[in-house]
């Protein structure tokens, strides 16, 4: 039996104030998978990253997301989140007053609470123990080899670009979600930062995570190995390939893609 892929989108149409972006984009990914999501500023990346975590400015008008098997469409953020999909943003943003600690307490607690109050839960089960949620935050830290104090300091408040980034990959090893999208992870980070929120993703990466690595430019690639390459051109995947296709880009440009899109057109 051949194993269904944990994201699946179907011919997915999405329309951003009345504009149609996405066209008929389709894309499975699935656990223990890393799939590189390339294509031209304004393609309409950040569109289907939004659009995945249910953001209510995107409006699908045809189509399906399934995960798991069940449609995503009718589920708000928050389920989306809890069933184990994740987003970390292109553009994170800053709370002050809020620290990293307490952020990250608050996300856990949101995902492990149940659906609903009065389930019969016992309030222990609610929610992680302080005790615990110290540990599990330092050992996740010593795994992305960040420094404690980080954890008390405001969410992204004053944070440079790699710290921020290092925040969100922080908030996914301790989200562990099933499926991560990582919407231009590398961009405005210096090359160091680039090697070590690499690095953290190469950690949290394996057989129980898949990850939708969305990026403008390969330079991230020579860090993330991806299994797969995708093109988004034109508001769909207009070429799939394995790592190579980046290198192509890189040295060719998106036009090539245009170019014998053309040419593949009678
Ligand atoms: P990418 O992430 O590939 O650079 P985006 O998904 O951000 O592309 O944008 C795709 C298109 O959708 C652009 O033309 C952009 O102007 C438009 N768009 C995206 N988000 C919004 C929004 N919130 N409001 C208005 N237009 C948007
Ligand atoms: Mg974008």
């Amino acid at each position: 039996m051949t194993r269904t892929p944990e994201l699946v989108v179907k011919d997915l149409h999405v329309s951003v104030e009345g504009k149609e972006i996405l066209k008929g984009l389709s894309l499975e990914v699935g656990k223990g998978e890393v799939h590189a999501l390339m294509g031209p500023n304004g393609s309409g990346k950040s569109t289907l990253a939004n659009t995945l975590m249910g953001h209510p400015r995107y409006e699908v008008t045809s189509g399906d997301v399934l995960f798991k098997g069940k449609s995503l469409l009718g589920m708000a953020t928050d389920e989306r989140s809890r069933a184990g999909l994740f987003l970390a943003f292109q553009y994170p943003v800053a709370i002050p007053g809020v620290t990293v600690s307490n952020f990250l307490r608050t996300a856990l607690n949101a995902r492990l609470a149940p659906r609903a109050a009065g389930d019969g839960a016992p309030p222990a089960r609610r929610g992680i123990a302080p005790r615990e949620f110290r540990a599990l935050l330092r050992e996740q830290m010593a795994l992305l080899r960040m420094d404690e104090s980080f954890a008390l300091r405001y969410l992204n408040d004053g944070f440079s670009g790699g710290e921020k980034k290092r925040a969100e990959v922080l908030q996914m090893a301790m989200l562990k979600p099933e499926i991560a999208i990582m919407d231009e992870t590398d961009s405005g980070l210096d090359i160091d930062a680039l090697r070590i929120v690499s690095e953290g993703v190469n950690t949290l990466a394996g057989p129980d995570l898949g990850v939708l690595l969305i990026t403008h430019y390969q330079r991230i690639l020579d860090y993330i190995k991806p299994d797969f390459v995708h093109v988004l051109l034109d508001g769909r995947i207009t070429l799939s390939g394995g790592p190579e296709l980046a290198l192509e880009l890189e040295s060719r440009g998106y036009d090539f893609v245009r170019e014998g899109k053309e040419a593949a057109t009678p």
